[in-house]
């Protein structure tokens, strides 16, 4: 069979010192998995767990250690917000996991930003729709090169610094320490409503003081151990 339109095009990340690259598969993202970010939204983390949300594959944006990326200024908000995020890339897949098995089917990790215009994602939630035109548009997921699993990483990205500068201001900073969900647990959870691939990456939410961009501002989002990667948002 022919195709009638052009194949899409797939977003491939690099695999940190090496010449391998990760086709990146789905893109499953978890809201308020930080009890401060979740105050600032307005909900009480007592009462609101965690919960899963997505991105498609295509908004991810390859973003190179110690490059600059730019990523334009979206079209229809003008409230267009960082949210720093440490990324996890699956490398085997399956359901239902075990805490074990979800340790297990982690590849290795990335440093991202969940790009969000937050004007239509606070409209979308007043009526209760669905949010991906405040989270799913082009553009919206730049991550870094995927660092690869070992046991040290794992147990020194558990506690990491995460954090995200704007003109080399500090906004957002906190500890991966701070996850409600730890990152097996937010592995475990998904894998009992979705059945994981190997290709898969998941954001695992973002930690307080969210804010907001404009053309010209340069954003520096790092994860103690895994690096930082500069973001420039263009007209
Ligand atoms: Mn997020």
């Amino acid at each position: 069979m022919k195709n009638i339109v052009p194949e899409q095009s797939r977003v491939y990340l690099p695999i940190a010192e090496s010449d391998q690259v990760f086709p990146v598969g789905r893109i499953y993202c978890v809201g308020r998995n930080y009890a401060e970010h979740s105050k600032e939204m307005g909900d009480d983390p007592e009462r609101d767990p965690p919960f899963f949300f997505a991105k498609d594959a295509s908004c991810a944006v390859p973003a190179a250690f110690s490059v600059v990326t730019r990523i334009a200024y979206p079209m229809s908000t003008s409230q267009f917000e960082y949210e720093v995020e440490l990324v996890v890339a699956i490398g085997k897949g399956g359901r239902n996991f075990t805490m074990q098995q979800a340790g297990e089917a982690i590849l290795g990790y990335a440093v991202g930003l969940d790009m969000t215009r937050r004007d239509l994602q606070a409209q979308a939630k007043k009526k209760g729709r669905p949010w991906e035109v405040g989270k799913s548009f082009d553009e919206s997921a730049p991550i870094s090169p995927i660092m690869l699993k070992t046991d040290l990483l794992t147990d020194n990205v558990s506690k990491a610094e995460i954090g995200l500068k704007v003109n080399g201001d500090i906004k957002q900073i906190s500890s991966v320490a701070n996850l409600t969900w730890s990152i097996q647990e937010v592995i475990c959870k998904l894998s009992e409503v979705f059945e994981l691939r190997a290709g898969d990456l998941i954001m695992t939410g973002t930690p307080e003081n969210v804010g907001s961009v404009i053309v010209g501002d340069e954003m520096l989002a790092w994860v103690e151990h895994l690096g930082e990667i500069r973001v420039s948002v263009t007209g």
